[in-house]
């Protein structure tokens, strides 16, 4: 199965650093098995398109409203991002959770209309540290794969990439480790063959909370460990590299 590193710029970067991340981002080398993709703020997509044309990178976003258009101030469409060469995008992120209020019943519109734009959705989805303390992390899980992507059939799932984020890890500095990340993503995957048999198979799930290059060999070595959504790692573009690299030798 091919790699996909994919960095979350967050809300990070003014119009001048956006430029020169991209810049090295274009320069970087990314081995034949690695599929790479960046998602900075609404404001820089357009530039990003711009800036990494003729290059194997592909544009996220980092969130987009379900609808294609209307009175929705300050929201941004499926549509408007697939107009401007975006072709992925990142949905349900447990901070789009946390302080906007998104359950996984939007997520699920959300996944409709990007795939009905030919857009990658990126779904997330991982349990709180209380829910990990409890042991109560895969069936939490189970229950938000199911409300956002118990609809799907295998053709529709197969475009789908699951980043597993567990809460606690992200930016904390804290990372699952090797075996937690693996029992998750193998519990994830039989999930989604219990759903649409093997097409299971060909489901990529990504790896996200606190990811750097002095752990990511680890984690993308897991048979179950499809690549990594990396924050704080990808505003570097050396860092970031590595972790691009590392998903090359797993
Ligand atoms: C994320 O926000 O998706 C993420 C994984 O962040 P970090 O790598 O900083 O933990």
């Amino acid at each position: 199965m091919r790699m996909i590193v994919a960095g979350n710029w967050k809300m990070h970067k003014d119009h001048t650093e956006a430029k020169a991340l991209l810049g090295a981002m274009k320069e970087m080398s990314i081995p034949s098995q690695v599929d790479v993709m960046v998602a900075p703020p609404f404001p820089f997509l357009a530039i990003a398109v711009e800036e990494l044309k003729g290059t194997s990178i592909t544009v996220a976003a980092q969130n987009c409203h379900e609808k294609d258009h209307g009175a929705f101030t300050g929201e941004v469409s499926a549509a408007m991002l697939r107009s401007l060469g975006v072709g992925a995008c990142i949905i349900g992120h447990s901070e789009r959770r946390q302080y906007f209020g998104e359950s996984d019943a939007i997520v699920a519109e959300k996944i409709k209309t990007l795939l009905q734009h030919g857009l990658i959705p990126i779904y997330c989805c991982g349990e709180r540290k209380e829910e990990r303390i409890e042991d109560r992390q895969f069936e939490v899980v189970a229950k938000q794969i199911q409300v956002a992507l118990g609809w799907a059939d295998g053709q529709a799932l197969r475009q789908v990439v699951i980043a597993y984020e567990p809460v606690w890890a992200i930016g904390t500095g804290l990372t699952a480790t090797a075996q937690q990340a693996q029992d998750m993503h193998a519990h994830i995957r039989q999930l989604v063959r219990t759903q649409v048999g093997d097409a299971a198979d060909a489901v990529r799930i990504l790896y996200g909370g606190s990811c750097k290059p002095d752990n990511a060999e680890e984690l993308f070595a897991n048979a179950d460990v499809d690549g990594g959504l990396i924050g704080g790692a990808s505003l570097d573009a050396g860092q970031f590299a590595a972790l691009v690299r590392s998903a090359g030798s797993a």
